[in-house]
């Protein structure tokens, strides 16, 4: 176990607590909660927060690899990541290979349709998550112009990263998201998480769900898909 602080944050899905004396680190405990705010569910599935955890710090690691930025420090086998301190940016950032989902819901637009190139949609985190645009943007302060570019380059960088670290094994991204925040020199820097959680992930031939879509539409055991997702990226798994 990290040795926790303060408590700083605590949502559904995670609790933040300073690290230390010196609040220039953060613990990050991932629960075992599952949330659909659309479908109206909440249940905790039992070793989740841990295979977030375990997911989550694989990809920050690759996306580093690749010359991204991420707050990942280090994590433990008890679903608590050391992460480095940021201001989080109200954004939701999602990224769409294919469409699933809201898109899929609000639009008409084919499920499965592929999108080349993906598409970028910028979610603000208030209330019920309204769609943004540029314009939204910069009048609520919520990022500069320089900082929006940044975040589409990484958008697209990241998605391009992540696709084919998953298509190598046999699993397309259909849809995911993510979360930036600025350091304290006002560097643009990957936060929160990113896993199964807030992804969309279909087995390549079967074009079957392995990630939260089990858990929102009771059609599969959450906790066996996101060990899958994690034993066929990552090799191996408890
Ligand atoms: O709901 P929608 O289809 O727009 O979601 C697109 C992608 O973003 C999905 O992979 C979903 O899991 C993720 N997402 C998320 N958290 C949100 C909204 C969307 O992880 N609040």
């Amino acid at each position: 176990m990290y040795c926790k602080g303060l408590l700083h944050t605590c949502g559904k899905s995670k609790t933040i607590h300073y690290h230390g004396s010196k609040r220039d680190e953060f613990v990050v405990s991932f629960l075992d909660s599952a949330t659909s705010y659309t479908y109206q569910k909440n249940e905790l599935v039992q070793g989740t927060g841990n295979m977030r955890c375990e997911i989550s710090s694989f990809l920050f690691g690759v996306l580093e690899e690749r010359g991204m930025a991420t707050h990942y420090i280090s994590h433990n086998q008890s679903g608590q990541m050391l992460v480095k301190p940021l201001e989080m940016i109200k954004l939701e950032i999602i990224v769409r290979n294919y469409a699933a989902g809201s898109i899929v819901r609000n639009y008409p637009i084919q499920h499965g349709q592929p999108f080349n190139p993906p598409i970028l949609k910028l979610d603000m985190k208030f209330g019920n998550d309204p769609m943004l645009n540029s314009d939204y943007i910069f009048a609520m302060n919520i990022a500069t112009p320089d900082e929006l570019k940044l975040i589409r380059e990484l958008a697209f960088e990241v998605n391009s990263t992540l696709a084919s670290l998953f298509k190598e094994h046999g699993i397309l991204l259909v849809d995911f998201k993510f979360e930036v925040g600025r350091t304290a020199a006002g560097e643009i820097v990957i936060g929160d998480e990113i896993s199964p959680d807030g992804m969309r992930l279909w087995d390549v031939d079967t074009l079957a769900s392995i990630d939260k879509d089990v858990f929102r539409f009771g059609s599969g055991d959450l906790l066996e898909k996101y060990k899958e997702v994690a034993e066929r990226i990552m090799g191996v798994m408890a």
